[in-house]
């Protein structure tokens, strides 16, 4: 089925988010969740919701002007936690597959929610690939954990929220009028990252400087295959005031990536290259960073490992996201006090967004004393 009319059908009788909220079987049209429980233990729902782009988000590869996404809630013992998956095209997963993956689950089999580790296997194990949809699952388990516990993410796993970095606010490929209107829109920002691959790199980048001295950090996308032509913009970046070099290469290039960084004056940050806990030694061989997002992770428990890991092996590290809502850039935010870099403006770039939670203050990640991930959902 074509997707757009797929999210369109799931839509009708969709009921807007507020607090608390049960999604009805009805409002969840075609991704009902079965009735096949086995158990009284965590309860899962989940609806498809379309995020509408505040601009057209044009990559090396595609552009687009909605993403799909579905909201999911785990409830036990009256307390809800919210989750989400979302699904940028090029990943490989859909409203679709995340309905189906999670339509195959039966979480009501486990009556401690504490028991992360097992019920989290147990998600993991039910089918390969799906990280969005596991990570919806992750996020939702975790905001209840939270709940429970009465405290937020970074202070169950220890760290300092006065140690989270500013976020980067994002500037897509595009003509070089919208840059100048995009770069004007960066003014409460500390950190300009842009998108680059095609033929007008340098050209995005004297727009910027024409108006601000602001670092900025560049995400190639695979967008260089010649690791001459990626070695001449690392030099040229490097004298523009740019932090680091965000996938410059196409992930299969292992060894002209390694070549590069055994040259380039700019840190290299492995994204599409590495998804997950075992990727993060072989990103060491060729990469000085790792940028962890909570949908290629699979979520919170395990971007938390990532992050642990790579500091254990010495690379930096980068939190970043989809385009998504507040709720799971929030649920990434927890991890930010580890990070060098944050990337977390997805909820920004969205006309649609259904939670408040985490906030930029002075252009910084700033985290609240709110338990769980620290959202609460408000009306689309
Ligand atoms: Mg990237």
């Amino acid at each position: 089925m074509n997707r757009r009319k797929f999210i369109k059908d799931s839509f009708i009788g969709m009921i807007a988010v507020s607090a608390p909220v049960s999604i009805s079987a009805a409002a969840l049209g075609s991704c009902t969740k079965k009735s096949t429980t086995t158990g009284s233990g965590i309860k899962l729902s989940f609806k498809p919701y379309e995020l509408k782009l505040r601009h057209a988000f044009n990559l090396a590869k595609y552009s687009r002007t909605t993403t799909p996404d579905v909201l999911v809630q785990v409830e036990h013992d009256g307390i809800i936690g919210y989750g989400e998956a979302s699904m940028p095209p090029y990943l490989g997963e859909s409203v679709e597959s995340v309905c189906k993956f999670l339509n195959n689950l039966d979480l009501t089999q486990f009556n401690d929610p504490f028991r992360l580790e097992e019920i989290l296997e147990y998600v993991d194990s039910t089918a390969p690939n799906n990280r969005a949809a596991k990570a919806s699952v992750d996020i939702a388990l975790h905001d209840l954990l939270g709940k429970k516990m009465g405290q937020p993410w970074y202070k169950i796993w220890g760290l300092s929220p006065e140690k989270c970095p500013s976020t980067s606010f994002t500037i897509g490929i595009d003509t070089a009028e919208v840059v100048r209107k995009k770069v004007e829109e960066t003014a409460p920002f500390n950190v300009i990252k842009v998108k680059m691959g095609l033929d007008n790199d340098k050209e995005l980048v004297e727009i910027i400087r024409e108006s601000t001295d602001k670092p900025i950090c560049v995400d190639a996308n695979q967008g260089w295959d010649d690791k001459y032509k990626a070695l001449e913009m690392c030099n040229w970046l490097a004298e523009r005031n740019c932090l680091f070099v965000e996938q410059p290469m196409p992930k299969e290039m292992f060894e002209e990536t390694a070549w590069l960084r055994e040259r380039s004056p700019l840190p290299l940050v492995a994204d599409e290259f590495l998804q997950r806990l075992p990727d993060v030694k072989r990103a060491a061989e060729a990469y000085d960073g790792i940028n962890i997002k909570l949908m290629k992770s699979t979520g919170m428990r395990e971007g938390f490992q990532m992050a642990q890991l790579a500091r254990a092996l010495g690379l930096k590290v980068m939190v970043g996201c989809m385009t998504e809502t507040s709720c799971a850039v929030s649920a990434a935010a927890q991890l930010a006090p580890l990070t060098d870099w944050a990337d977390l403006d997805g909820n920004l770039l969205i006309a649609n967004d259904c939670f408040d939670g985490m906030k930029i203050v002075d252009g910084k990640i700033t985290l609240s004393d709110r338990p769980g991930i620290g959202v609460v959902p408000i009306n689309a």
